[in-house]
Protein backbone atom coordinates (compact mmCIF):
# COMPACT_ATOMS: atom_id res chain seq x y z
CA UNK A 1 0.00 0.00 0.00
CA UNK A 2 1.27 3.35 -0.78
CA UNK A 3 0.60 6.57 1.35
CA UNK A 4 0.74 9.90 -1.16
CA UNK A 5 0.43 13.64 0.06
CA UNK A 6 -3.06 14.72 -1.12
CA UNK A 7 -2.76 18.29 0.49
CA UNK A 8 -0.61 20.08 2.69
CA UNK A 9 -2.36 22.94 4.80
CA UNK A 10 -1.02 25.69 6.78
CA UNK A 11 -4.30 26.10 8.60
CA UNK A 12 -4.77 23.30 11.28
CA UNK A 13 -8.76 24.33 11.42
CA UNK A 14 -9.11 23.79 7.73
CA UNK A 15 -6.39 20.54 7.52
CA UNK A 16 -8.90 18.71 9.91
CA UNK A 17 -12.48 20.06 8.01
CA UNK A 18 -10.58 17.94 4.50
CA UNK A 19 -9.94 15.05 7.04
CA UNK A 20 -13.22 14.90 8.44
CA UNK A 21 -14.94 15.11 5.20
CA UNK A 22 -12.45 12.33 3.64
CA UNK A 23 -13.50 9.89 6.62
CA UNK A 24 -17.11 10.57 5.86
CA UNK A 25 -17.24 9.30 2.94
CA UNK A 26 -15.11 6.20 3.88
CA UNK A 27 -11.64 7.05 2.70
CA UNK A 28 -8.53 6.18 5.21
CA UNK A 29 -6.65 9.46 5.81
CA UNK A 30 -4.02 10.95 8.22
CA UNK A 31 -2.31 14.25 8.90
CA UNK A 32 0.96 14.16 8.78
CA UNK A 33 3.71 16.80 11.20
CA UNK A 34 0.63 17.77 12.70
CA UNK A 35 1.97 17.62 16.16
CA UNK A 36 5.02 19.47 14.83
CA UNK A 37 2.75 22.52 13.42
CA UNK A 38 0.78 22.45 16.31
CA UNK A 39 2.96 22.97 19.23
CA UNK A 40 5.02 25.27 17.44
CA UNK A 41 3.79 27.14 14.22
CA UNK A 42 7.12 28.60 13.33
CA UNK A 43 8.32 24.75 12.01
CA UNK A 44 5.31 24.87 9.63
CA UNK A 45 6.91 25.83 6.82
CA UNK A 46 10.18 24.11 7.64
CA UNK A 47 8.16 21.03 7.76
CA UNK A 48 5.97 21.90 4.59
CA UNK A 49 2.73 22.46 6.18
CA UNK A 50 0.30 19.58 7.82
CA UNK A 51 0.27 17.22 5.19
CA UNK A 52 -2.92 15.37 4.28
CA UNK A 53 -2.58 11.61 3.61
CA UNK A 54 -4.06 9.24 1.55
CA UNK A 55 -3.62 5.86 0.06
CA UNK A 56 -2.46 6.14 -3.53
CA UNK A 57 -5.29 4.42 -4.63
CA UNK A 58 -8.58 6.49 -3.10
CA UNK A 59 -6.11 9.74 -4.10
CA UNK A 60 -7.97 10.64 -7.44
CA UNK A 61 -11.90 9.82 -5.36
CA UNK A 62 -10.46 11.66 -2.17
CA UNK A 63 -9.07 14.66 -4.31
CA UNK A 64 -12.31 14.86 -6.20
CA UNK A 65 -14.25 15.18 -2.63
CA UNK A 66 -12.14 17.79 -1.81
CA UNK A 67 -12.90 19.76 -5.11
CA UNK A 68 -16.69 19.39 -5.11
CA UNK A 69 -16.07 20.71 -1.56
CA UNK A 70 -14.56 23.67 -2.64
CA UNK A 71 -16.94 24.27 -5.01
CA UNK A 72 -20.09 24.18 -2.84
CA UNK A 73 -18.23 27.49 -1.42
CA UNK A 74 -17.74 28.87 -4.40
CA UNK A 75 -19.47 31.99 -5.64
CA UNK A 76 -21.38 31.48 -8.42
CA UNK A 77 -20.34 33.61 -11.60
CA UNK A 78 -22.83 36.21 -12.30
CA UNK A 79 -22.57 36.22 -15.79
CA UNK A 80 -23.71 32.14 -16.43
CA UNK A 81 -24.48 31.35 -12.70
CA UNK A 82 -21.91 28.28 -13.07
CA UNK A 83 -20.33 27.37 -9.70
CA UNK A 84 -17.42 26.07 -11.73
CA UNK A 85 -15.16 29.00 -9.94
CA UNK A 86 -11.85 29.27 -8.92
CA UNK A 87 -10.01 32.02 -6.99
CA UNK A 88 -6.75 33.15 -8.78
CA UNK A 89 -4.19 35.50 -8.14
CA UNK A 90 -4.13 36.74 -11.28
CA UNK A 91 -5.92 35.78 -14.99
CA UNK A 92 -3.41 34.27 -16.74
CA UNK A 93 -3.15 31.36 -13.67
CA UNK A 94 -6.55 30.12 -14.54
CA UNK A 95 -4.82 27.45 -16.13
CA UNK A 96 -2.85 26.37 -13.19
CA UNK A 97 -5.66 24.17 -11.39
CA UNK A 98 -3.32 23.27 -8.23
CA UNK A 99 -1.80 27.06 -8.28
CA UNK A 100 -5.48 28.08 -7.78
CA UNK A 101 -6.73 25.30 -5.29
CA UNK A 102 -3.65 26.61 -3.34
CA UNK A 103 -4.24 29.90 -3.27
CA UNK A 104 -7.42 29.57 -2.33
CA UNK A 105 -6.13 27.43 0.63
CA UNK A 106 -4.13 29.48 1.53
CA UNK A 107 -6.31 33.02 1.02
CA UNK A 108 -8.21 32.98 4.03
CA UNK A 109 -5.09 33.40 6.06
CA UNK A 110 -3.28 35.67 3.69
CA UNK A 111 -4.32 38.81 1.78
CA UNK A 112 -3.53 39.20 -1.81
CA UNK A 113 -4.70 42.55 -3.16
CA UNK A 114 -4.68 40.90 -6.95
CA UNK A 115 -6.77 37.69 -6.96
CA UNK A 116 -10.19 37.63 -8.95
CA UNK A 117 -12.62 34.57 -9.33
CA UNK A 118 -12.36 33.25 -13.06
CA UNK A 119 -15.59 30.81 -14.24
CA UNK A 120 -14.27 27.74 -15.85
CA UNK A 121 -17.35 27.91 -17.88
CA UNK A 122 -17.94 31.23 -19.93
CA UNK A 123 -14.21 32.52 -18.76
CA UNK A 124 -15.48 35.13 -17.02
CA UNK A 125 -13.43 37.06 -14.10
CA UNK A 126 -15.20 38.84 -11.05
CA UNK A 127 -13.87 40.60 -7.67
CA UNK A 128 -12.74 38.32 -4.78
CA UNK A 129 -14.79 40.05 -2.08
CA UNK A 130 -17.77 37.72 -3.63
CA UNK A 131 -16.30 35.04 -2.59
CA UNK A 132 -18.48 33.84 0.85
CA UNK A 133 -16.92 34.75 4.17
CA UNK A 134 -16.17 31.51 6.40
CA UNK A 135 -14.75 33.32 9.53
ZN1 LIG B 1 -19.53 32.05 -15.94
Amino acid sequence: MEIVVLQSYVNYVEAHIAKGVLEERGIACWLNDENTVTIDPILTNAVGGIKLMVEKDTAPEAWKILEDLKKENRPACPHCGSKNTELVSTPRKASNWISAITTFFLSSSAIAPDKVNHCFDCGHEFPENETPETA
